[in-house]
């Protein structure tokens, strides 16, 4: 009843269009196929508001009828971070996709949620500028893709937004960290309709507590960013892109870990196994047949001579380690197309999928030289689990990913143990359950393992402080403690 007032009156303050409950749209923001969980609830209309003051209007409204408010943005998240399990409405930006202003002087930008950080870099690359954090989905611009069963599958694009809040990072992480390092302020509409602003525009600041910290990684559940100002990067002078296969995950593991702790300025290092390389070679996109072997994908960036350099000294570390001779492109075109075949590498995996077959996509991350072992243990792991699975990852910052594609419950429960174990084993290693997917609903569990109850409170208790009625994403990184 109160959810049906709260629908009733968004539309009258805010508009005829304001707000969905439209099946097809409530379907689209609460479930998704590229999710490792989902659920069978819904949420009950979805609002689409144009300004921050109808942002604030839509929770205002909520906060009297005490009605669940799920932030969307891109909708690429893949921990079943915007379903929800508690109804509610949920509130996608789409119309807030505007470049608010541009300051190449003091390389920023203040842009609305709904901004992709493709269509970004797309508008402002005559700057000589460009934002560095890149989360998965393509890199060449392509929005669609057929499966197994010729089954178009729409590419869905990460958005600002949702990259604040899942505090995403990318394969340019090594080089250029994560998304909370690219935050300069942002302006929060807060559970109860209140509109703060973190800080101004400088680069740094040291006036008081971090909010930009504390909303960055909050997966919506603390408050909406409706405005962020980023700061930008020079675009590097020289590229590279260069790749190169190893005997086994261990070696590759081996050279990524050396390449970092040596100090060389790699603008990322990727890790994927033999089943990726093949999926990739079935997939035909990259036009050319890679050897289905363990293989790290290595950028390049910065001076010419720089450039040179790195690609010399990381060529001597790939030796040692037993891989091939390390194959270099410079031309931007062709880079391109080489770097396509790690970008597109789970929508491939997506691809493979056949008549009833889910997918379970799941990252950890751990200290850097504990990665070679946890990267054998588990391709051992995965390949014993029987089922098409592959593994992938930002292995310079001691971050990989496993995608399995299963059917059926018991299958799922198979991957579930695979994943659980694979967690498990990270955390005792001194490392984390997600190093940039989130926790979402599907990571939940393993946050006191993780971070222990002290600091769970602790986060409890910002939480209450700031939303007491739990109405902002509400089941999601962790629950109230009564429950
Ligand atoms: C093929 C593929 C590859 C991927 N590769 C990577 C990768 O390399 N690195 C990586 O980090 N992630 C990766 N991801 C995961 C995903 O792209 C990131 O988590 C991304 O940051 C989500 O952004 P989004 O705009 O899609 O957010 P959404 O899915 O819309 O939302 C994510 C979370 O943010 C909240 N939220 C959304 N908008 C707002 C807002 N304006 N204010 C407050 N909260 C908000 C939502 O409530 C939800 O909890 C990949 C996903 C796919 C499908």
């Amino acid at each position: 009843m109160s959810t049906k007032q709260a629908i009733k009156e968004i539309h009258r303050e805010l508009g005829e269009d304001s707000i969905s409950t439209d099946d097809e749209d409530l379907k689209m923001h609460g479930y998704s196929e590229w999710s490792s969980i989902n659920i069978d609830r819904l949420p009950v209309a979805v609002a689409f508001p144009n300004s921050t003051e109808e942002v604030a209007a839509i929770a205002r409204v909520c906060h009297k009828y005490k009605v669940p408010m799920i932030p969307y943005s891109g909708g690429s998240s893949v921990e079943g971070h915007f379903s929800a399990p508690f109804g509610g409405i949920s509130v996608d930006f789409l119309n807030m996709s505007d470049i608010v202003a541009f300051h190449p002087e003091d390389m920023d930008i203040v842009v609305q949620p709904s901004v992709s950080w493709m269509e970004l870099n797309e508008t402002i690359k005559s700057s000589g500028l460009f934002f560095p954090v890149d989360p998965g989905p393509p890199v060449c611009g392509s929005i669609s893709v057929m499966d197994a069963e010729q089954l178009l599958i729409t590419i869905t694009q990460a958005k600002i937004g949702g990259m604040i809040a899942t505090n995403c990072s990318g394969t340019n992480a090594v080089r250029y960290g994560t998304m909370k390092d690219w935050i300069v302020n942002l302006t929060i509409v807060l559970p109860d309709g209140r509109i703060i602003k973190t800080r101004k525009r400088p680069r740094k600041s040291s006036a008081g507590y971090n909010l930009n910290g504390l909303f960055t990684g909050s997966e919506g559940t603390l408050g909406f960013v409706t405005e962020a100002t980023l700061k930008l990067a020079s675009i590097p002078q020289k590229t590279g892109v260069g790749v190169a296969t190893f005997p086994t995950m261990r070696d590759a593991a081996n050279a990524a870990t050396q390449i970092v702790r040596q100090g060389i300025p790699v603008g990322a290092v990727e890790i994927l196994d033999d089943v990726q390389m093949d999926v990739i070679n079935k997939m035909g996109a990259t036009g050319r047949a890679w050897k289905e072997l363990p293989t790290l994908f290595f950028k390049f960036s910065g001076t010419k001579v720089g450039v040179h350099d790195n690609i010399e000294d990381v060529r001597k570390i790939v030796y040692d380690n037993q891989g091939s001779d390390l194959e270099v492109e410079k031309d931007q075109a062709k880079q391109a197309v080489l770097w396509s075949a790690r970008k597109e590498a789970l929508w491939s995996m997506l691809c493979m999928r056949e008549s009833g077959n889910e997918v379970w996509s799941t990252d950890v991350a751990v200290p850097l030289s504990r990665l070679p072992d946890l990267v054998e243990i588990s391709k051992q792991d995965l390949e014993n689990l029987g089922l098409f699975g592959s593994m992938l990852g930002h292995v310079g910052d001691g971050n990989f990913h496993e995608t399995i594609l299963f059917n059926g419950a018991t299958e799922r429960d198979l991957v579930s143990k695979c994943v659980h174990d694979m967690v498990h084993r990270a955390i005792e290693m001194e490392g984390t359950c997600t190093g940039e997917h989130g926790i979402g609903l599907g990571k939940k569990e393993f946050m006191e393992q993780e971070v222990g109850e002290g600091s769970l409170s602790v986060m409890r208790g910002i939480k209450l402080s700031l939303d007491p009625f739990w109405l902002m994403n509400p089941g999601k990184i962790f629950d109230p403690q009564e429950l």
